[in-house]
């Protein structure tokens, strides 16, 4: 669809009548239907559309409003004929006497430039075949109304469908069915989606880049769409591995049919979370990516489950008030936990209850804890107390009863709003119990329920073996060795094993020295890394089972064991280095980066290459560049005291960055080489070159010293 460029002017009227609250519009309009066609032009981040929406008056009005923020309208009309409006920086107000009737039509035309919730990626850059030019959103806490005048509250639902317009080179995605790609004017084309049923405006997604598509298809025969930047197709195998699974056991133990019409999901550049549950088109971080050998340390499968499991959670049934927020992330935690247990098994599951368990106790012994329905709640609180209160429900009153009441709950107020009563209500119906003690400990009591949820551990015999080992921390080494012996036998368990290398630290007996050699003799990966993360000094008798960490599968143990060694062993140095030189570790580059910094430190190892060396080193904190990248290469030059300018300008950009874990670590970094005179001199100087809001901050940084 073809998006005219309109003359947009403002439309200034003084406010001449009363403006409503939310609470009170939503009470006397129902907004059905949004169709928008949406024009993005990502080197000027510009968004222009033309929406039309269809909507119910229950209760007369005499004005309405949409959010909208900072935008400019014209074209406004109510059933085709054109209206007084007033717009702010955050709304646009219709001034229109509506009696009580069905089908409403309010249409208009909108300009906007989102400074939030639609982020534009490395548009400003040349096109080098290496960097990755992407358009995402992220609506919850940013508000959709940055990019499209919507009503930004979770108890309006409508069916939203958006045409959008874009450089055909690209790809785009965004909530529904795609029912039509057509090209139009030079070289844009038209993606039209279509949905079928109503959300809340936080669930909107629009994604934009060049991406690599693959397309699976559940047992059920929902479309599954996988996409990623075609710049980290290599990790598309390992990061995508078990969606299919995830996806059928998720709609299965659930019980109801997965909502929505099909499932996309894509990982972008500079992400504001680990993952974002939008309806049907989950957007998650790059810094999820992973490729064979680091799958073991992280990987995709507890984000990619707990993000469909919000297809339900969240999206088909959605809180009335942030109060009752525990509604979707301690059932989308509880349900992930449960396809991570169909993967990893019964000991993954328990340990991940125990440790969440310990944080929360932690929590409550220092008196703050919180009650689970209660707004303003940490994400520890919503997420996994969030998590246990099920996983108690649960066994209380049996695996049909919670699983009847969970699908009669969906059932009931699919598409609609819910509270905590509403799921209570269903639990008490289904298993005849009364819930209030229940509800009394678990949803409104702050302190956590340490004794129950350690009775409820127990079931698990592994949780009761790991808890008599962790029982002989302070017992002497001679003491427990026979025990610590018989734990590591074949076949080890990952957790057990690793808690007796820990109590091994710091001993160099040969009774430990023995103990060392099986747990390296395991072959368990997981043991095998709690040895290159624990041991500092390596003794001569381990030294060579200890390089052999340089071969396992897992970055994490080959990153700790190469620091490591190269640290006490110097003189083999360029043997090491030899033996990591082209390896990348993660998706954050840790190996590369790290084995880059340690070549500068080695003059030995490949002198002739040393200037390129510290080029590639360096040019990593450049902009363009993911920022757990850039985050990895400013913490080994700041190390090794090698900053360049450029660097120290690429930092300063950091510190104005959207993601707030990095634009933190940046500004901490700012910070501590602020405290010496050289630096002072050095950001002085390159002041002038700074844009004027980086400059502005640097001043506040400097007056703050
Ligand atoms: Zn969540």
């Amino acid at each position: 669809m073809k998006i005219y460029l309109y003359s947009f002017f403002l439309l200034n009227f003084t406010l001449t009548f009363a403006q409503t609250s939310v609470e009170v519009q939503l009470k006397n309009l129902d907004f059905k239907n949004v169709d928008a066609q949406i024009a993005i032009a990502p080197e000027t981040e510009i968004v222009e559309g033309k929406v039309s929406y269809i909507f119910e008056v229950l209760q007369e009005v005499d004005s309405f409003f949409l959010d909208a923020q900072n935008m400019e309208f014209s074209e406004v009309k109510v059933n085709g004929n054109p209206v007084e409006t007033s717009v702010n920086d955050t709304a646009i107000w219709i001034k229109e006497t509506l009696e009580i009737s069905n089908e409403n039509q309010l249409s208009l035309n909108y300009k906007a430039s989102p400074k939030q919730a639609m982020y534009f990626i490395n548009w400003e850059y040349p096109d080098d075949g290496e960097i990755r030019k992407q358009v995402w959103t992220q609506g919850q806490g940013k508000k959709s109304s940055h990019w499209l005048p919507v009503i930004d509250n979770q108890n309006e639902k409508a069916i939203f469908n958006l045409d959008i317009d874009f450089n055909r080179d690209y790809k785009v995605l965004a909530n529904g069915e795609l029912i039509l790609k057509e090209n139009i004017e030079d070289s844009r084309s038209c993606w039209q989606f279509e949905m079928e049923d109503p959300m809340s405006s936080y669930l909107l997604a629009i994604a934009a880049g060049d991406f690599q598509q693959e397309n699976r298809e559940s047992a059920s025969g929902i479309a599954l769409e996988l996409y990623m930047d075609k710049k980290d197709s290599a990790y598309f195998e390992p990061t995508y591995r078990h969606s299919v699974a995830i996806f059928d056991f998720l709609e299965e133990e659930i019980g109801v049919a997965y909502p929505w019409q099909n499932y996309k999901q894509v990982p972008v550049q500079d992400f504001l979370y680990s993952g974002m549950e939008n309806t049907g088109a989950t957007i998650f971080s790059r810094l999820m990516l992973t490729d064979s050998i680091g799958y073991k340390d992280r990987n995709y499968i507890s984000v990619n489950a707990h993000e469909l499991a919000h297809q339900w959670f969240g999206n088909l049934v959605t809180q009335k008030s942030p109060k009752h927020h525990w509604l979707h992330e301690g059932f989308a935690t509880y349900y992930a936990l449960l396809a991570e247990r169909e993967i990893f098994g019964d000991d993954h599951y328990y340990w991940k209850l125990y440790q969440s368990a310990e944080k929360l106790k932690e929590l409550s012994d220092t008196g703050k804890g919180e009650a689970l329905a209660k707004t303003g709640g940490s994400s520890l609180t919503y997420y996994q107390k969030g998590a246990w209160a099920l996983h108690v429900l649960r066994e209380r009153i049996g695996d049909e009863n919670f699983n009847k009441a969970v699908k009669d709950y969906l059932e009931l107020y699919a598409f609609q709003n819910v509270e905590t009563a509403d799921f209570i209500t269903e639990a008490e119906r289904v298993s005849g119990q009364d819930l209030s003690e229940f509800v009394a400990n678990w949803l409104n009591q702050t302190a956590f329920q340490g004794a129950e949820a350690l009775n409820s551990l127990r079931k698990s015999k592994f949780i009761t073996d790991y808890l008599e080992l962790a029982g002989l921390r302070e017992t002497g080494l001679a003491d427990k060795a026979d025990f610590l012996k018989v734990a590591l036998n074949f076949p080890v368990n990952d957790y057990i094993g690793q808690e007796v290398v820990f109590q091994l630290e710091g001993h160099t007996s040969q009774e430990a020295i023995k103990l060392y050699k099986k747990a390296f003799e395991s072959g368990n990966p997981f043991v095998r890394q709690a040895i290159a993360l624990s041991m500092d000094e390596i003794p001569q008798e381990l030294k060579a089972e200890y390089e052999s960490l340089l071969e396992d599968e897992s970055w994490l143990t080959r990153e700790a064991a190469l620091t490591n060694l190269w640290m006490q062993f110097p003189n083999e140095n360029v043997k090491y280095l030899e033996k990591t030189k082209d390896q990348q570790g993660f998706s954050d580059k840790n190996l590369r980066i790290l084995g880059l910094t340690l070549n500068l430190a080695t003059p030995a190892f490949q002198p002739e290459k040393q200037d390129n060396i510290y080029k590639e080193l360096s040019g990593y904190t450049a902009a363009h560049n993911p920022f757990e990248i850039r985050e990895n290469a400013f913490g080994y030059l700041y190390q090794i005291n090698a900053f360049s300018d450029q660097n120290l300008k690429d930092l300063m950009q950091g510190t104005r960055h959207h993601t707030t874990r990095f634009r933190d670590y940046c500004r901490q970094l700012l910070s501590e080489l602020l405290k010496t005179p050289q630096y002072r001199e050095r950001f002085q100087r390159l002041k002038g070159s700074l844009p004027e809001n980086q400059q502005d901050f640097l001043d506040l940084k400097l007056q703050q010293l």
